[in-house]
């Protein structure tokens, strides 16, 4: 089929809030890591950007797959490992759909986001990027696709991410650099978690 011009605009949307954002990230980085988040998301963002012509005709398990190929070559560090990962995870969930449905991108959000707490060894909780992803991917799947508008529900999900960073700022990490400064990270956001809202935000308003 013709390829879904709103798959071109949310990967533009991403790839601009990730530049826009990089300061914001590397200064929560900085805080709680090793302050390099900001920049790794950028330079990924930046990677995709430069193919964007050829991955928007490509269908959606093949454009996820480039994704998670193009994540681990660039991003690197653990958020560019477990984004490939989970990318890697939800390109095998959309496989055999010719025209995924909201309901179909629903779910392959969610089994990505499992597999990144398959592979990380972490649950919502521990002070990682699954605080926002996993709240975000309950309330999607959870409604069912032919229920009320899509923009709202995504409006929801990210409620519920936002809210899932809040409930974890204020304890201490058991994942990632963060885990060893102890008390030192509560009141900071997650930069991972952070990441996650911003990237949910930038695809609403390419739906939006
Ligand atoms: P680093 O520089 O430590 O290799 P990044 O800066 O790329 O890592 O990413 C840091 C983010 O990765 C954290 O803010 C957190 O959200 C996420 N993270 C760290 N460890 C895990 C884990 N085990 N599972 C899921 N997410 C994790
Ligand atoms: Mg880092
Ligand atoms: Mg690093």
């Amino acid at each position: 089929p013709a390829s879904d011009p709103r798959i071109r605009a949310s990967l533009q949307q991403v790839i601009d809030a990730l530049g826009e954002a990089e300061t914001y990230l590397t200064g929560l980085d900085q805080q709680v890591g090793d302050g390099d988040l900001g920049l790794n998301l950028a330079r990924g963002a930046a990677a995709i950007g430069s193919e964007l012509d050829a991955l928007a005709g490509q269908h959606p398990a093949e454009l996820l797959r480039s994704l998670s190929a193009i994540v681990r070559r660039t991003v690197g560090g653990t958020s560019g490992a477990l984004y490939a990962a989970g990318l890697l995870r939800a390109a095998a969930t959309l496989q055999a759909i010719d025209a995924p449905g909201r309901g179909d991108w629903s779910r392959a959000l969610g089994e990505g986001a499992r597999a990144i707490a398959q592979l990380g060894d972490a649950r919502i909780g521990d002070r990682t990027m699954l605080d926002a992803l996993l709240p975000a991917a309950a309330v999607l799947e959870a409604e069912p696709s032919s229920s009320g508008d899509g923009l709202g529900r995504l409006g929801r999900a990210i409620e519920a991410a936002q809210q899932g960073v809040r409930d974890s700022s204020s304890t201490a990490s058991r994942r990632g650099r963060s885990s060893y400064l102890g008390a030192r990270v509560v009141g900071v956001a997650d930069p991972g978690a952070e990441a996650v809202v911003v990237w949910l935000q930038a695809i609403r308003r390419a739906l939006g």
